[in-house]
C-alpha cells in the first residue's frame, strides 16, 4: 500500500482523510477528533459567521 502524502505537506505521510473536504491530511493539518481538516473547520467557522449576521439582519428586520 503506497503512502499518500499530505496535501499540505509533502514530506508526511496522510493519515486522515477529512469529512467534508475528502482530502488527505497529516496529523498537522487534521483535527482528530472532529475528523475535520484544518481549513474546512476554518471554512465552517466564516460559514457559522456568515449566517449569524444574517439571522441577525432578519431579527432585525422582524422587529422594526
Ligand atoms: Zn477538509
Ligand atoms: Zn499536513
Amino acid at each position: 500500500m503506497p503512502a499518500t502524502p499530505c496535501i499540505h505537506h509533502e514530506d508526511c505521510n496522510a493519515d486522515y482523510s477529512c469529512l467534508i473536504c475528502k482530502k488527505d491530511h497529516c496529523s498537522e493539518c487534521f483535527h482528530v477528533s472532529s475528523g475535520i481538516c484544518h481549513s474546512c473547520i476554518y471554512k465552517g467557522i466564516i460559514l457559522i459567521m456568515v449566517i449569524m449576521v444574517i439571522l441577525s439582519y432578519i431579527a432585525w428586520t422582524a422587529l422594526l
